[in-house]
């Protein structure tokens, strides 16, 4: 079939195989010309087939050797729907990763259940017998809890009061006004559940108990901070009573770990173009504005180059890993620094329909967004036939697609 990107609202319904498949190589190939990293032995990554969890695999995997076991939820294809991105990306990263001669081997299914975790310890005890690292990177609309079986689905909504705010509608670069309705009690709970640190505490407390965690191991979660512009959605809305909760989580399982010599902490990541970060509302438009001034400055990264950096600098490099007070690492650190944010404040007054082209990277955040489904890539051929059925070497054919 002729693959091509079919965009509904902040989501595309289609990936292309071969272009997925460049953006993996791509990531692999920036990797590779980096100095290597040394001390990751075996990596766990959950969440691992797209953005920053895909990003961490390439990471450990090419950047310090790492057999990796990678946890996602991922769609086959199936009649002429072709697979999601983080299918198509997988089976891509596995292939490279046997050809560099590393371990790779990925559990499609959901990370929220036992059944899936139990399954994760069966496939290390197989492969590596423990882990030296664990990258929990999950970004999910909703979670089953293993032990109550209640749904929970997340909300990205302020706290407290209403909040009106530009945004902007990426395809067509419409600036509009919006107005968000404050967060019920039951909206905070439910995306807390969901994207809070339960589950996290859950898996560590498993491969823990299963004994599949070695001594000194590090793990580490992802969170965001961002600009007061995007407090009232983000970092002061439903999902940063997540993130909070998540942070809180990372002290318990520092203070638990540290006893075997190992640690935990959140990262705190700069804002990229993702599946995810598409979907809230009013960070697209902040994003096509800090994307504007620190590729002016130099300074721009992606979730390769982030989690590079992490690895590289600041978790395997010499000396203790440097946190906040909070006990955070700032990968944001750039995005954050006071002239980035300031210039970022100024063109967000002057943001509207017809100024975006001149003071936005509105065509370096479509490109992004593309590319996330493996569209715009010079060297896929997007008119010929493809196959949209591509397996993942690790995931057993007959895996009926979650
Ligand atoms: P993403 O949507 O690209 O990736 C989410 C991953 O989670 C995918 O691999 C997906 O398969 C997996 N997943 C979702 N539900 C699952 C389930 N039930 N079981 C197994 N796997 C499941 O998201 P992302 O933007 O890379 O986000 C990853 C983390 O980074 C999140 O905690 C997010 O808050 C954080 N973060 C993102 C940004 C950003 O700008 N995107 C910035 C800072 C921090």
């Amino acid at each position: 079939m002729i693959i091509e990107p079919k965009i509904r609202g902040f989501i595309c319904t289609t990936a292309h195989p071969q272009g997925c498949a460049e953006h993996v190589r791509e990531q692999i190939a920036f990797v590779r010309a980096k100095r290597p990293i040394q001390g990751v032995k075996n990596a766990l990554v959950i969440g691992s087939s797209t953005g920053y969890g895909l990003a961490s695999r390439i990471t450990a995997a090419f950047g310090a050797n790492a057999g990796t076991i990678g946890v996602c939820f991922e769609k086959p294809a199936s009649g002429n729907r072709t697979a999601s991105a983080g299918w198509y990306n997988t089976a891509a990263f596995e292939i490279a990763a046997k050809e560099h001669g590393v371990m790779a081997r990925t559990i499609n299914g959901d990370a929220f259940s036992d059944a899936v975790k139990k399954e994760t310890i069966a496939a290390i005890r197989e492969e590596c017998g423990q882990v030296d690292l664990v990258i929990y990177s999950l970004a999910s609309p909703r979670r089953v809890h293993p032990r109550t079986g209640e749904t929970f689905s997340s909300v990205l909504k302020p706290v407290g009061r209403s909040f009106t705010s530009k945004t902007v509608n990426v395809q067509s670069g419409v600036v509009t006004e919006v107005t968000l309705d404050p967060a019920s009690q039951d909206d905070i709970r439910n995306t807390v559940a969901v994207m809070g640190g339960e589950d996290w505490n859950l898996w560590i407390e498993a491969l823990d108990q299963a004994g599949v965690l070695a001594q000194g191991a590090i793990t580490t979660a992802y969170s965001y901070v961002g600009p007061e512009l995007t407090y009232a959605i983000y970092r002061e809305g439903t999902i940063g009573r997540a993130k909070d909760d998540l942070e809180d989580t990372a002290l318990t399982l520092d203070a638990r770990l540290e006893l075997s010599g190992g640690r935990a902490f959140v990262s705190v990541n700069k804002a990229v173009v993702t599946q995810s970060s598409s979907a809230i509302p009013v960070v697209p438009l902040y994003i096509s504005l800090l994307f504007r001034v620190m590729k002016e400055r130099g300074l721009h990264e992606g979730c390769i180059e982030q989690m590079y950096r992490l690895f590289a600098e600041r978790v395997y490099s010499d000396g203790p890993v440097s946190v906040d007070e909070r006990g955070r690492v700032r990968m944001d650190d750039w995005e954050m620094r006071s002239d980035v944010q300031a210039v970022v404040d100024e063109l967000w007054q002057r943001a509207q329909t017809g100024s975006l082209t001149d003071i936005a990277d509105l065509g370096g955040y479509r490109e992004d967004f593309l590319k996330l489904f493996g569209f715009g890539f010079p060297d896929v051929d997007y008119d010929a036939d493809t196959s949209p059925d591509v397996p993942i070497p690790s995931v057993a054919p007959i895996e009926e697609g979650v």
